[in-house]
């Protein structure tokens, strides 16, 4: 036994660990090693259990040497090593450490953000199998006469034999039924069995032969697989529809022949399914898919199955991009332009530039696709970085969608709807045709007014207005989550007349429910899809085909195939055009493009049409007489001239203070830290476009300059300098390098 005055007995040759710590910190933490595990493999990217102030953590081994800058006697010990294998491979690793540089976050968070939750816990590295349960062989329906005095073990049994395969948890929790004592009966009357199998396996599913490529694409596919040894950055630049995911295919294809992997990058979890679909049957193969909407265990599973080769398809949201890949051998960035792939809070990293990063490292190609390129991709196509593909047809239509402006101005109007788009939407669904109401604001309207006084339903804790959500009968803030019940009379003058001002998507949807009584109005939005499974079954109807109104948020202008949509309208553009954000134009042309793709896909003609009260403002003109390159052309110059990205490179410090004062003292010290320099220009501290939000002020201050180079070493001065600040105590602050915006 050791006594309390004792020192641990610790590895004999003096070796210390160096290990990335889940804590807001910039540097690595050292720990002496266990006499009893200096001979392991200690190696980095192994977890190991570590004391860490008065309580436990898990952190990452990310070096050995005989050398630290504490003295050795206040250093501890680690419990414990966690893994035989690294959870984070050497080029996880490189890649993780070069991000917490680049963006100036913590090593240790990020080191955490590139695992799943339940490896951050501690638990075992191996997924658990899965537990599925099915009608035993000759149990029949004869058995459920058996079970009359048994009802929920009758109903439960009922599902079963209605089932060709097994069942998981999962989808005994989707049945909704109290199920687990019930199937505890059941199994011991042996008239289920349960098994396990592994946590990816694949279906049966008929596979599905691609069609045969048309010249643009061949050419696209030609000119990339050519290229597949080395790193190169593919933009293949192709109207909606055009057959880019076909291009993936076939260059998944070529990689996996090669016995590597390939990590397909989508923006938001609706793709998946979709996307995931298409590569199971095309390739019969289990494909690993990542995203926030799966549990833990699904989770790890994907990750694991990536890790160990066994998925040879990895298909993920943004922090898909740090699994361990070990034969990766192509990257496809899918909806390259989309703005879900930057983190906008915690660790702000962009996947996507963090792809090209990864690849580069590792020595792989990497192909972005979109229809709308970012303004950033275009610009280092033109400067020969990336090398681009084209396809201006779409690969089963050659009908162009026809474009054009509804002048709302002095318009009769219904719950935002023009009597002229009204009119179209008739025609088109008398024809049989389906037809997509885009609106990015979801909700009954996005406030309330008081007809007596005008006094609005504004939230306590922000410069913002509560959305009134009907059907709930509720307020919310889509800027800080607050929910109250919605009130029945002004808060002001007690007035019971409140008004309902503007319209949202729940309104839309209520008012056409009313004008077309006899049409489903299928409306797509956050709300209307936060049950499990909802989305997908709201997206299967759509691709039924039958007639209907589909009235959605920017939900369904990504990705979605709906072969029946011939008109597409675009309800409110006026909003975009008058943003103080400096992508608003470039998001407004890339949505106007999106959308329009939507409509015509198959072999009907499409047509879209646009409401706004600013028919001739420039940027629409030019996107609807010229297109999207045209109008990206003049953007990058507007751009150029603001000094904006991608021609200057932009970090902002962000500072949340719960009193103003407080706020003003730490960034008006952190502005007087900024070393004069000049090639970096300083904006502020000015307060945010939109001041108060959850209940803090915020600040921020802009650094702008041509040099990335040096931004960042202005950048590396000043943060240690900031941390050190009292100031700094009392509020929260965050640098955000490449912000996506400027709010
Ligand atoms: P994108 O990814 O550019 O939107 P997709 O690859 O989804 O386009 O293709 C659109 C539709 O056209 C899909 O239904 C796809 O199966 C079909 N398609 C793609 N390429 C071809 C082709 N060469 N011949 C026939 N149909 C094609
Ligand atoms: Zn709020
Ligand atoms: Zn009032």
């Amino acid at each position: 036994m050791t006594s309390a005055a004792e020192p641990p007995k610790t590895d004999p040759t003096g070796s210390i660990l160096h290990v990335a710590v889940p804590a807001p910190l910039f540097s690595c933490f050292d720990y002496l090693i266990p006499a009893e595990i200096f001979q392991q493999d200690l190696t980095p990217g192994c977890r190991v259990r570590i004391p860490f102030g008065r309580r436990k953590a898990i952190g990452i081994i990310v070096g050995r040497s005989q050398h630290s800058e504490i003295a050795k006697n206040r250093l501890k010990p680690i419990d414990a090593l966690l893994d035989s294998e690294p959870v984070l491979s050497r080029e996880i690793l490189s890649l993780l450490q070069w991000a917490a540089s680049y963006y100036l976050h913590p090593v240790g968070e990020v080191m955490q953000s590139a695992l799943p939750v339940l490896l951050r816990q501690g638990k075992a590295a191996e997924p658990k199998n899965i537990i599925v349960w099915r009608v035993a062989d000759g149990t029949t329906m004869d058995d459920i006469q058996t079970l009359q005095r048994a009802p929920k073990q009758q109903q439960l049994l009922q599902r079963l034999l209605a089932q060709d395969t097994a069942l998981d948890e999962e989808q005994l929790n989707a049945l909704q039924l109290n199920w687990r004592g019930a199937m505890k009966a059941l199994l011991e009357k042996k008239l289920v069995t349960r098994a396990e199998k592994p946590c990816l396996t694949v279906a049966p599913i008929d596979s599905i032969q691609g069609p045969s490529l048309n010249d643009e694409q061949q050419q696209a596919v030609d000119a990339i697989a050519k290229d597949l040894h080395r790193h190169q950055i593919h933009l293949v630049h192709g109207v909606t529809g055009s057959g880019k995911t076909e291009i993936y295919l076939r260059l998944s294809e070529a990689v996996i022949a090669d016995d590597k992997q390939v990590l397909i990058l989508v923006p938001e979890i609706s793709l998946t399914p979709q996307l995931t679909e298409r590569f199971r049957q095309r390739f019969k193969q289990p494909v690993a898919v990542l995203h926030s909407g799966l549990n833990d265990q699904q989770r790890l599973c994907g990750w694991h199955s990536a890790s160990t080769d066994h998925a040879k398809l990895i298909i993920g949201t943004r922090s898909t991009i740090f699994t361990n890949i070990p034969k990766l051998g192509l990257i496809i960035i899918d909806e390259e332009h989309d703005g879900s792939y930057k983190q906008q809070e915690g660790f702000r990293y962009n996947a996507r530039d963090l792809a090209l990063v990864r690849a580069h490292k590792e020595n792989i190609p990497v192909v972005l696709g979109s229809a709308t390129p970012s303004l950033e991709s275009l610009r280092n196509v033109t400067q020969d970085r990336y090398h681009i593909h084209k396809l201006y047809k779409r690969a089963r239509s050659n009908v162009a969608t026809r474009i054009k402006l509804i002048d709302m101005c002095s318009q009769p109007m219904k719950e935002g709807l023009s009597a002229a788009l009204l009119d179209n939407i008739d025609q088109h669904l008398k024809k049989g045709n389906q037809v997509l109401l885009f609106l990015n604001r979801r909700g009954y309207s996005p406030l309330l007014m008081c007809h007596e006084c005008g006094w609005t339903t504004s939230c306590k804790r922000c410069d913002a207005h509560m959305t009134f959500h009907k059907h709930k009968q509720q307020l919310h803030c889509h800027h800080c989550g607050a929910e109250t019940a919605s009130p029945k009379q002004c808060g002001d003058c007690s007035s019971n007349e409140l008004l309902a001002i503007g319209a949202g998507t729940e309104r839309i949807e209520q008012f056409l429910n009313e004008r077309f009584p006899d049409v489903f109005v299928n409306r797509i939005d956050r709300d209307t899809t936060r049950k499990k499974g909802a989305l997908e079954e709201k997206i299967q109807h759509a691709h039924g085909g039958e007639a209907c109104i589909l009235v959605g948020t920017q939900m369904l202008a990504k990705g979605h195939d709906f072969p029946n949509v011939t008109l597409v309208g675009v309800l409110d553009t006026d909003q975009a055009l008058f943003s103080a954000d400096f992508r608003a134009s470039e998001h407004l042309a890339q949505l106007i493009t999106q959308v329009s793709g939507r409509a015509g896909r198959a072999e009907k003609p499409g047509e879209v049409l646009i409401q706004t009260h600013q028919p001739n403002h420039p940027l629409l003109q030019t996107l609807l007489h010229e297109g999207y390159e045209k109008f990206a052309e003049a953007a990058l110059e507007e751009r150029e001239q603001a000094g904006l990205p991608p021609h200057k490179h932009l970090a902002m410090l962000r500072c949340a203070a719960i009193k103003t004062e407080a706020g003003h003292a730490f960034m008006n010290e952190a502005r007087n830290l900024i070393q004069p320099d000049n090639t970096v220009d300083i904006f502020g501290p000015v307060p945010a476009p939109m001041e108060k939000r959850a209940g803090r002020y915020r600040t921020q201050i802009m650094l702008q300059s041509a040099e990335r180079k040096s931004l960042h070493q202005c950048l590396r001065q000043w943060l240690p300098q900031l941390a050190q600040l009292k100031s700094a105590k009392q509020v929260r602050w965050s640098i955000d390098v490449d912000p996506y915006d400027t709010y």
